[in-house]
């Protein structure tokens, strides 16, 4: 096997990634080696390229926390996986394992959780490093490709909707439907919720639509909180908000029913302001939710190789990254792109 290997680095914030030929890692005791398939490109990779977030990455890093391959080799002492073994290295890419977070199954908030893509280098390169005990196993049945997008998309969007508390029935409104919320959409579905699709992009809300939204609103028309409350019947049991735009934040806060719950899941830079009357008076529940555990994650996965939400996704190489981004930033990506390391 060749002892190098293409790989996409942020060297500084806001600049287009560099391509570097480097050395294949080795894995240590207690890692593993994954030979990349494929890698979904998630909005929070644009994040973490510009540095918007108030802990940045240290440079230079390789972004991408939905990689999928399979494992090369793995170091002394590791029994969770075995060579050729189908994984995801997620955003979760490792947590202590023994603090009050980890022993109750809150992994994802452990003080010690290293962050795939983030605080350790992720899936844009054709080999990633990764911790066996917090690996994604990819179901048999589902392929690299349309696995990708489950390991952050779906998971954050199954476990945001599991905090909404929203029963089978009821509804759930998703503000933002294009990476996360097409998936969200389908796990809504699959859960028996009834669904209303909030975007500013008339063509996503179609898309939600066949996706089998019951109703879809765009958020820019003048009077979308009232639209929301009429065909929920007094607002949304359940509110998710993938959008990454502020405006989004106060208009799903105001779209919950009385007694609801409102779950933020994106990340735009910046502070919201917080709807203290609204939230108050209606007695709201509002709470962020990130990514997912590792049951989570099992569960999520479990859904797609049921055939229940299948990701719809672009295929791209890895050289075409900087207009991924690009495109992702200017909204102009109709669901999911997954680089297909099949042609680098
Ligand atoms: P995306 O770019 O694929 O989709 C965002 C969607 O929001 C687009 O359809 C866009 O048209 C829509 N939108 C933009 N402004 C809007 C507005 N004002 N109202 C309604 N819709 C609007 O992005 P994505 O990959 O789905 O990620 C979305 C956000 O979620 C990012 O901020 C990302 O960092 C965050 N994220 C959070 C978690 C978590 O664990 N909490 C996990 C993954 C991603
Ligand atoms: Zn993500
Ligand atoms: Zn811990």
């Amino acid at each position: 096997m060749s002892r190098t290997m293409q790989a996409a680095f942020v060297e500084q914030f806001g600049q287009p990634l560099a391509f570097r030929e480097v050395a294949i890692p080795t894995p240590g005791p207690g890692q593993i080696l994954v030979k990349t398939e494929a890698c979904g490109v998630c909005h929070t990779d644009l994040h973490a390229a510009h540095g918007d977030w108030p802990v940045k990455p240290t440079l230079p890093f390789i972004p991408g926390h939905e990689g999928i391959g399979l494992v090369a080799a793995i170091g002394a002492g590791v029994r969770a996986v075995k060579e050729g073994d189908r994984v995801g290295v997620p955003w979760l890419f490792s947590a202590c394992g023994h603090c009050e977070y980890c022993l109750s199954a809150w992994e994802t908030v452990c003080d010690e959780a290293q962050f795939g893509g983030y605080t350790q280098n992720g899936g844009f390169a054709q080999y990633i490093l990764a911790d066996p005990n917090y690996v994604a196993h990819i179901p048999a049945g589902l392929s690299a490709l349309d696995a990708a997008p489950i390991t952050c998309a779906g998971v954050t969007t199954y476990k945001g909707i599991k905090e909404t508390g929203a029963r089978p029935g009821e509804w759930l409104l998703v503000s933002g439907v294009g990476g996360l919320g097409h998936l969200a959409v389908q796990y809504a579905k699959a859960m028996g919720l009834q669904v209303c699709a909030l975007d500013i992009d008339d063509a996503k809300l179609a898309h939600a639509t066949q996706l089998g939204a019951e109703a879809e609103v765009n958020a820019r028309s003048a009077d979308a909180v009232a639209e929301v409350k009429k065909i929920t019947g007094g607002g949304a049991h359940g509110v998710l908000i993938t959008a990454p735009s502020l405006g989004a934040f106060k208009q799903g806060v105001a779209m919950t029913r009385k007694r609801g719950t409102c779950v933020l899941l994106g990340l735009p830079a910046g502070e919201f302001p917080f709807p203290l009357f609204d939230v108050v008076l209606n007695c709201i529940t509002v709470r962020g939710s990130l990514v997912g555990t590792r049951q989570d994650m099992a569960e999520a996965l479990a859904f797609a190789a049921d055939g229940k939400v299948k990701a719809v996704i672009e295929t791209q190489p890895l050289s075409a990254i900087n207009q991924v981004l690009d495109r992702l930033q200017r909204g102009d990506v109709a669901a999911r792109v997954v680089l297909d390391f099949a042609s680098v």
